[in-house]
């Protein structure tokens, strides 16, 4: 794959404008990570340098489609990758914040049956520049809506701790280039275990945020395969353990599904593991979106409150997750569930459940 704007570091930058003055790898990188700009767009830059790295460092990111939502708060865009594969992106206005999530993987392998990627399948892992570039699209927008990006979730499509290596180079760039805080960078997983116990030795203290599902084994088996592999007690062994390395409050993710794991038992059952940290984990509930491919529904309202509730009276924290997006298929569970591209067809591109 050639190596795009985003995807070279200061080094390999430094390398490629080896036959000019050394200042300019300064101008160049703080035209692309503080400008929010293309090579093009530099105009501090001589045109012909302009026009050389324009070419030298091409974008990664096609757009195919870009979808606001009802309330313009929520915008959804469809990206083409080298090869073929796409991605999906959405950025999310809130009254005192402005939010990114951000795929880290075409498709996904962890086969939650519940999750439109899930049932898409796996196809590649992305770039560093090709996730880090998802976060300079978005600020680039927020910027022009008078916002600020502040936030960056990787909870798009794929499992952000199966890509780490580019991954955790993009949480690098958020933060030193992009200026993001750690405090407001979240990376979630569905529970791979060697990932967690590898971001525990990391210098920076970002959010995890584990998508937990259930709280019992055959449960967790049947929603989450990956359970198998490394069941609760490891699970929860490693946050555990990433709670104390990092003294951040980490949260569970959990999609409540209708007669599924929205029962009283369920609330006691994952109050007992919330409890059992050594901070007690936050819980988003989320409402389960609905997808083409599973035929169960997402708990209706009041059954929401009351599993809230539930917890509330447990002692554990619990928020319900406010649904962006979903007349645009851009809530959590839902993303790209259904993409027209050209040619016309129907595309199951993303879509997660987090
Ligand atoms: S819920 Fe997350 S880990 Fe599971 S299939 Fe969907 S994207 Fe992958």
């Amino acid at each position: 794959m050639v190596p795009t704007r985003y995807d070279v570091d200061r080094d390999a930058l430094a390398t490629l404008l080896a036959d000019e003055p050394r200042y300019r790898v300064d101008q160049v990188w703080d035209g692309l990570y503080r400008q929010l700009g293309s090579p093009a767009e530099l105009t501090a830059l001589p045109r012909p340098l302009r026009d050389r790295l324009d070419d030298d460092l091409p974008a990664a990111l096609s757009p195919v489609t870009e979808s606001i939502d009802r309330s313009g708060d929520t915008v959804k865009w469809l990206f083409g990758l080298d090869g073929g594969p796409h991605i999906e992106t959405v950025l999310m206005h809130y009254r005192d914040r402005t939010t990114v999530c951000v795929s880290t993987q075409a498709g996904c392998a962890m086969a939650c049956g519940f999750c439109a990627t899930g049932q898409g399948g796996f196809e590649r892992q992305l770039s560093v520049g090709e996730i880090v570039e998802q976060i300079v699209r978005a600020a680039r927008r927020a910027r022009d809506d008078d916002r600020r990006l502040g936030n960056v979730v990787f909870m798009g499509m794929g499992e952000p701790l199966a890509n780490y290596d580019p991954v955790w180079a993009a949480v690098e760039r958020a933060h030193d280039d992009l200026g993001l805080s750690a405090r407001h960078i979240t990376l979630s997983t569905v529970g791979l275990v060697p990932g967690i116990r590898r971001l525990a030795n990391e210098d920076l203290p970002v959010n995890l945020a584990v998508s937990l599902h259930a709280a019992n084994d055959a449960l967790r088996d049947a929603l989450v395969p990956i359970n198998r592999r490394y069941p609760l007690t490891v699970l929860v062994g490693a946050c555990a353990d990433y709670l104390r390395a990092k003294g951040r409050r980490l949260s569970f993710e959990w999609a409540l599904i209708d007669g599924t794991n929205d029962r009283r038992i369920d609330a006691h059952e994952l109050a007992d593991l919330a409890r059992s940290l050594p901070l007690p984990a936050h819980v988003n509930l989320i409402p389960l979106n609905p997808t083409p491919g599973y035929p169960t529904r997402g708990t209706p309202v009041a059954g929401v409150r009351q599993f809230r509730r539930w917890l509330l009276d447990l002692g554990v924290n619990a928020t319900v997750r406010r649904n962006r997006g979903t007349d645009i298929d851009a809530a959590c569970g839902q993303l790209a569930a259904r993409v027209e591209v050209a040619p016309p067809r129907v595309d199951s591109v993303s879509a997660r459940a987090r």
